[in-house]
Parts: C-alpha cells; sequence; structure tokens
C-alpha cells in the first residue's frame, strides 16, 4: 500500500531512533531538558526570534501563539479554508474566546487589500481587530506558498494599524525550500510562527511555537494550564534536531514527486507548488475505495476533491507505481 493521505504518516528512520534513544534528557519543566533546550534555541535561531517553545501538536503551538495575541473577545481574521477555523475544533473559541472572521481565497493564496481592508477598529460597537493569522504553504489550498512580497507588504500595513501577525507554518520548510526564501525572511514578517516537525520533516511527534520572550514566557504559561508541559520530552526533541538537520534540503524530493504524480494525473502542475495535490473527482468517497483497491491511499477534501500527499515514506518508484494505479480511475 502506497500513502499519499498525509506526510504525518512517516515513521521515524532508523537513524532517527538512534538520534533519539542516545539523547541527553532531564525534566523540562524545570528547563533541564538539554536537547529541548537546543531544539528551541535553534528554531528561534532560524526564524530569528528570540525564543521557542516544543510543544506535542500543530494546533496547540497555534492555540499558544494566537492566544499570546488576540485577548477574549478580540478579532482573529484568517482564511475561511485555514487550519486554525477547519481542522482546530473550534478551538480559538474554546480555548481563547476568540471571534474569527475570514476571507475567501482561491487556493488560498492571500490577497494583501482584501485582508487590510478587512481590519475593524473598535468604534464601541465592534470587536476590534487585534490579530491576523496566514498558513504558509496552505494546506486546502492544496500546498501553495504565500509570496514573500505579499507577506512583507501584508506584515509592514498591519503594522502600521497596530495589528498583529501569526504564521501558521506547519509546512513552511516546504515554501522555503520549494521558493529558496530564508527561513529568517519568513521570521521577519511575523509575530509568531508554528512550525510542525512532524509532518514532511518525518519526526514522530512535536511542534515548536516560536516569538519574543515575553509571549513565549506567556506561551509556556499557557502551554501548563492545559498539561502540555513534558518532562523528558528530549527524546522526541532529538528527533526534531534530526529532522532539521537531514530532512529539510530532502524536501524538493516531494515536490517533484508531487509533480510527476500532477503530470500522470492530468493536473496542471503549475498549481502544485510543494508536495500536495488536488485532484477534482467526480466522487470522492468512491475515488478514495477505488484508489484503496489499486493499492494507493488519499483523502477526500470535500465531495469533488480527493487530496494526495508526497512525503519521505514515498520513493520516486513508489509514486511512479502511485500514477500507473491511478491514471485508469475517473478524474472529473
Ligand atoms: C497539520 C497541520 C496543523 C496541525 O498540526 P497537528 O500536529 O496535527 O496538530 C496546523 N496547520 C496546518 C496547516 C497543518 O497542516
Amino acid at each position: 500500500m502506497i500513502d499519499l493521505r498525509s506526510d504525518t504518516v512517516t515513521r521515524p528512520s532508523e537513524a532517527m531512533r538512534r538520534a533519539m534513544a542516545s539523547a541527553d534528557v532531564g525534566d523540562d519543566v524545570y528547563g533541564e531538558d538539554p536537547t529541548i533546550n537546543r531544539l528551541e534555541a535553534t528554531v528561534a535561531g532560524l526564524f530569528g526570534h528570540a525564543a521557542a517553545l516544543f510543544v506535542p501538536s500543530g494546533i496547540m503551538g497555534n492555540q499558544l501563539a494566537i492566544r499570546t495575541l488576540v485577548p477574549p473577545a478580540g478579532e482573529l481574521l484568517c482564511c475561511s479554508d485555514a487550519h486554525i477555523v477547519t481542522y482546530e475544533g473550534g478551538a480559538p473559541a474554546w480555548h481563547g474566546g476568540i471571534q474569527t472572521r475570514t476571507w475567501a481565497a482561491g487556493r488560498g493564496i492571500l490577497d494583501v487589500d482584501t485582508v487590510l481592508g478587512m481590519v475593524r477598529e473598535d468604534d464601541g460597537h465592534t470587536s476590534p481587530t487585534i490579530g491576523v493569522a496566514v498558513e504558509n504553504t496552505h494546506n486546502r489550498g492544496g500546498g501553495s506558498v504565500q509570496p514573500i512580497k505579499a507577506l512583507r507588504a501584508l506584515s509592514g500595513g498591519l503594522r502600521d494599524r497596530g495589528v498583529l501577525l501569526h504564521c501558521d507554518g506547519a509546512r513552511i520548510w516546504n515554501a522555503h525550500v520549494a521558493t529558496g526564501t530564508p527561513l529568517a525572511g519568513y521570521g521577519a514578517c511575523f509575530d509568531t510562527l508554528s512550525v510542525c516537525l512532524s509532518k514532511g520533516l518525518g519526526a514522530p511527534v512535536g511542534s515548536v511555537m516560536v516569538s519574543s520572550v515575553d509571549r513565549i514566557a506567556l506561551a509556556r504559561r499557557y502551554r501548563q494550564r492545559l498539561g502540555g508541559q513534558m518532562r523528558q520530552a528530549g527524546i522526541l526533541a532529538a528527533a526534531g534536531l534530526f529532522a532539521l538537520r537531514h530532512n529539510v534540503e530532502r524536501l524538493a524530493e516531494d515536490h517533484a514527486n508531487a509533480r510527476l504524480l500532477a503530470g500522470a494525473l492530468g493536473v496542471d502542475s503549475s498549481t502544485v507548488d510543494t508536495n500536495i495535490l488536488l485532484v477534482d473527482v467526480p466522487d470522492s468517497a468512491a475515488f478514495v475505495k477505488q484508489a484503496e483497491t489499486a493499492g494507493v491511499r488519499c483523502v477526500g477534501f470535500g465531495p469533488v476533491r480527493v487530496r494526495l500527499v508526497t512525503h519521505l515514506d514515498v520513493g520516486r518508484d513508489d509514486v511512479v507505481t502511485a500514477a500507473q494505479a491511478l491514471a485508469p480511475l475517473p478524474a472529473g
């Protein structure tokens, strides 16, 4: 079975497991896990920020971050297809009492003037816009990359208006590798970022929130209230450090494989920026079943669309096999 449901299905390699097994650890609640401390300092440095916090999941990274930006009843703007309002169980409302308002965007690619035009001030009636969240790459947009020019323009425009900016960077590594934009170039645009180690980078667990010293101190407290503090989790952080060393540049292979798959399935490869491929089909539930019978796993993305994701556990040969298996299935 060739599993293209998500890049989260990757399993830690032997070498990654060895790095985990030999990690130096301590009690992180006392700040004494040297491997977690090293991971946090490394990731903060990569994005040009002062501090970072290791968290169990991307959702927790996003949710801690937006809560450090937006108080209860404050407003957060994001894309209507953003993970934060699509796949996080209503967490902004549940945990933060945060009001969200959304913009629509083709392929998830933001339009700066649209977003700036939505910012509202407190006029005695409205909930003022305090924060904006941008997803890069954009999952439901098909792994699309937000152009760095747009991110810089948005960041500057929001700064002028006193509005804060968060990046859901679960797959920011893919954007970095696809465009060559330095991670610090992305980091400079945002007040907070959340980045995943457990997607294309292949670590079994973990995400990192990145921001200033003060915001990370606040996020640490919010994490503790959720019971998200961990003890000798340097074993997990070691997988993240290993992934940063070995599995970032190789994402280019996943991107090439996604384009190869697009070509074989008749999908316009100019819509494939990174490792995610969206295919329009007559009936996604039927397609997923037929694909499974043919030896390929994928997921429905609505009634008439499926998502295929390339990752480090599927090589080029697997992708060629998958393309041959899927090509005869009905596409829309
Ligand atoms: C996967 C994902 C997350 C959340 O990550 P988890 O570790 O599954 O909580 C957040 N944002 C985007 C865009 C994602 O794809």
